[in-house]
This record gives structure tokens, C-alpha cells and sequence, in this order.
């Protein structure tokens, strides 16, 4: 038995059409699950599933604003519909405002949790009853070293990316008899859209993560390739509630 395989599992991943996401989706499809591709922006979903299929994988698209409660419970009703079944779930999609906390506006605040914290619930609770019926699944919760830091113009991503450890505590321990297994991830900083927007704003970040990550560069993508696979798998079957930093070794640095 490869404890690896992923073939004939279904796979959910929010903000899978770039990123972080991406890299999950393609680590995920290599090792043989189909793969539903789930963000707001239609292009980049079918961008992203093409690419996914011209490397032999199988890949579907849907619309979704997982800030949106409607559109992030239907998605998960419509990867059944696609693809058939339903065994991993990533909660991958996010976004980041960067400013201090007097300078944040209350809509942002609620834009910021909504998208990072209450979808990433939302899809929790959407996928239990499916893995329940199913006998069992997994969920992947994306955090942050702002999961464990803090930061002058992090306090609402901070307070996000906490939540999502605590989030992810509580579903594993109300759903692990059901051999449901919630765990979360933990980047440091990943060269994407989203790091160099705040790269843009901020010159100095490129030598301060440079300087900070014992590895001395920054992630890539395809880095959270392999802590996808291992979670989403049976190798990681008794693994459950675990925050694990995927950092190069940022988290360790004194
Ligand atoms: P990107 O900006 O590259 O990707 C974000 C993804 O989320 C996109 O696919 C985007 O798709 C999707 N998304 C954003 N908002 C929504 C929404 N409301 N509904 C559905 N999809 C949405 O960022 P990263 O890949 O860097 O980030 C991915 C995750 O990793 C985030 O949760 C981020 O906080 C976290 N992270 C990133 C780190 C890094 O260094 N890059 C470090 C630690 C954590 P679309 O625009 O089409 O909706």
C-alpha cells in the first residue's frame, strides 16, 4: 500500500487558481486526485485547471466568494456534482490588508475575517456531512507565521490566522471520531501575488525575510506541495489538530 496514493480521492481547494493554492493543487493531482479548483476569478480557475490537465490531471472549476455564505456552501455541493465525491478539503483561500490598526476601516476588518477565518468554517461545515456519510476525510487549514507573530499592520490577518489554528483544534477534536482528520499549515513567506504586493509596498520586507529564514530564500509554491499530499493522505491518519510551519525554518530563528 503507497500511503501516498491519492488516486480516486476528490479534493476541494479554495484559492487553488494561483499561489500557495496552486502548488497545493499540483502536488495533490500528482499523486492522483482529481482536483476542484475553487476562487472568484473565472480566468485564473480555468487557467489553472488547464494547466492541471495538460500535466494528466483531473481538474474542474467553480465560481466561488468564499466570503459569501450562499456561494461558499454551494461550492461544495457542485465539487460533489463535478467530480463525484468529496475527501479533502484545503482552505487555502485568503487575502491580506496591510495597515495599522488605527488606519483599519471596520469593512476591511469584516472583508479580512470573512474571507480568512468564517469561509474557511463555512467549508468545514459543508464538507462534514459528505465526509461523514463517506466514512471519513480530510481538512487542511491554511495559516501563517502571523498564526504565531505578530505585526504592526497584522492584527486583523493575525487575528484571522490565529483563529484558523484555534478553528482547526476544535474540528479536530469534535470530528475525529468520525476519522476525520483537521490539521493546519503554517508558510513562511511564499514568493506569490499576494507577498509581492506587500513587497511593493514594502522594499525592505525582501532583505528582512532573506535575513530571517534560516534557509535563506523564499518558499515557493511547490514547496507546500508535499505537506498537502501528507495530510491529505492515509499517511497522515492519526495526525490531527497540528499546526505545522512550512518556513524554511522562520518560526525557529531566535
Ligand atoms: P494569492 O494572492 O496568490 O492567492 C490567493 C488565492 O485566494 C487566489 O487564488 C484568490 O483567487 C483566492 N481568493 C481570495 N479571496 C477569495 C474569496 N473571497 N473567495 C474565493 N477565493 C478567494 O496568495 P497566496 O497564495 O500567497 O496565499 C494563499 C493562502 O496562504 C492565504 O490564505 C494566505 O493568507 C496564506 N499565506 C501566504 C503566505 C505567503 O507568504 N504567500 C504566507 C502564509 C500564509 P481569486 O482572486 O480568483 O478569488
Amino acid at each position: 500500500m503507497n500511503l501516498f496514493d491519492l488516486l480516486g480521492r476528490v479534493a476541494l481547494v479554495t484559492g487553488g487558481n494561483g499561489g500557495i493554492g496552486m502548488g497545493m493543487a499540483e502536488g495533490l493531482a500528482t499523486a492522483g486526485a482529481a482536483v476542484m479548483i475553487a476562487g472568484r476569478d473565472q480566468a485564473k480557475n480555468e487557467a489553472a485547471v488547464a494547466a492541471l490537465r495538460q500535466s494528466g490531471g483531473t481538474a474542474e472549476a467553480v465560481a466561488v466568494d468564499v466570503a459569501e455564505e450562499t456561494s461558499c456552501r454551494a461550492m461544495v455541493a457542485e465539487t460533489v456534482e463535478a467530480l463525484g465525491r468529496l475527501d479533502i478539503l484545503i482552505n487555502n483561500a485568503g487575502i491580506g490588508i496591510g495597515k495599522r490598526p488605527e488606519e483599519f476601516a471596520l469593512a476591511e476588518w469584516n472583508e479580512l475575517l470573512a474571507t480568512n477565518l468564517t469561509g474557511a468554517f463555512i467549508a468545514a461545515q459543508g464538507v462534514y456531512p459528505e465526509f461523514k456519510r463517506q466514512g471519513g476525510g480530510k481538512i487542511i487549514n491554511i495559516g501563517s507565521m502571523f498564526s504565531i507573530f505578530g505585526g504592526p499592520a497584522a492584527a486583523a490577518y493575525g487575528a484571522s490566522k490565529g483563529g484558523i489554528v484555534q478553528l482547526t483544534k476544535s474540528l479536530a477534536v469534535a470530528w475525529a471520531t468520525e476519522n476525520i482528520q483537521v490539521n493546519a499549515v503554517l508558510p513562511g513567506w511564499i514568493d506569490t501575488d499576494l507577498t509581492r504586493r506587500a513587497r511593493e509596498r514594502a522594499p525592505a520586507l525582501n532583505d528582512r525575510v532573506l535575513h530571517r529564514t534560516p534557509a535563506g530564500r523564499w518558499g515557493t509554491p511547490r514547496d507546500l506541495a508535499g505537506i498537502a499530499v501528507f495530510l491529505a493522505s492515509a499517511a497522515s491518519d492519526f495526525v490531527t489538530g497540528a499546526a505545522i510551519p512550512v518556513d524554511g525554518g522562520f518560526a525557529i530563528q531566535g
